[in-house]
């Protein structure tokens, strides 16, 4: 099952799964909508040829859902009726570390295997560097800086742009350091509204016409973009001040050949690992190698903002 927010590379992933299951001559379902299928009896036979023309899809073939019957031990016993009904072995569930703690969970009720693959943009998991989607999220984000920057060098603008990470900074950093912009702000720093302003006074004294500031969500100085914006504006009068919201376009898209090839990866590991006998883990990749990690563990943890990339940021914004 896919579930929780849908991430490109999923459907990668869940053909995988699928393909991998038929190798090994295994019976593989789908589950539809998360948990919310799997309390609802709403599964479909996922045979090799069931997940053709789905590699190159964004979304998940599969749906996903927030399910709030799941959190409850009534909705999590009806989900157990059709786990039984179906005479399932395991699940393989891919999502966020939502997901990842309902999944665990239900192991720990009901003793069903259970694998994690980590799906989401945001890449907040712990116990692997890159979930998958995070890799197309932020090219997605740098194809929309790419483009903001052409009017912001035209017309000599401030841009502030919003990108997603309510808790995380991955996207605002990777995708800030690659698109070029001049301060990044992200929720595990703080910056302060004085550093920024400072930066921005002497990048313009330094002779820079136009910049671009790429501000995550939950970024510490906890004011909406807009707001923030209107700060600068009564600060540096005589700046053109604008702002871009992203918003969704960083979901979707036909995942990079990066995801497409992880969760491939993953998917696979996921059906072998369970052959094998091993489950209550999360796969993750750690330097180009999949590694398992406990699901408690990926559950608890949090995937740490990498500091050199910070410093780096530092650097070639001077
Ligand atoms: P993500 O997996 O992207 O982090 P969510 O946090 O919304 O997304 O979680 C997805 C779903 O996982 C929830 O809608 C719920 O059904 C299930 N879930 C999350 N946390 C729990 C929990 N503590 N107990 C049971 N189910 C949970």
């Amino acid at each position: 099952m896919t579930s929780g927010g849908d991430a490109p590379g999923m459907n990668a992933c869940i053909r995988a799964v699928a393909r991998a299951c038929q190798y090994y001559k295994l019976e593989c379902f789908g589950i539809m909508q998360g948990y919310e299928g799997l309390i609802n009896d709403d599964f479909i036979v996922l045979d090799a040829r069931a997940v053709r023309n789905i590699i190159n899809r964004g979304g998940t073939i599969l749906k996903s859902a927030r399910c709030a019957a799941f959190r409850t031990k009534e909705g999590r016993a009806k989900a157990w009726n059709n786990i039984q009904k179906h005479e399932i072995d395991a699940l393989i569930i891919i999502g966020g570390d939502g997901s990842l703690t309902g999944g665990m969970i239900f192991q720990k009720e009901y003793g069903i295997p259970v694998v994690g693959i980590p799906g989401t943009i945001d890449n907040d998991i712990f116990g692997t560097s890159k979930a998958i989607g995070f890799d197309t999220a932020v090219n997605t984000v740098i194809q929309a800086i790419d483009k903001i920057r052409d009017t912001a060098s035209s017309h000599n603008r401030l841009f502030f742009i919003e990108v997603m990470g309510r808790d995380a900074g991955h996207i605002a950093l990777n995708a800030g350091i690659a698109a070029g912009a001049e301060e990044i702000l992200i929720p595990e720093q703080e910056q302060g509204i004085e550093n920024l302003i400072k930066t921005l006074k002497y990048g313009k004294k330094s002779g820079k016409s136009s910049s671009i500031v790429v501000v995550a969500e939950g970024d510490k100085t906890k004011d909406n973009v807009y707001n923030l914006a209107q700060q600068i504006r009564e600060e540096l009068p005589g700046y053109d001040v604008r702002v871009s919201v992203l918003g969704h376009i960083q979901r979707g898209g036909s995942p990079t050949y990066f995801d497409r090839v992880l969760a491939s990866r993953m998917g696979i590991y996921s059906v072998e690992i369970l052959r094998e006998g091993k489950s209550n883990v999360m796969i993750g990749i750690q330097l180009d190698k999949l590694v398992l990690s406990p699901l408690k563990d990926a559950i608890k943890g949090k995937s740490a903002i990498n500091k050199n990339m910070v410093r780096i940021s530092k650097i070639l914004s001077v």
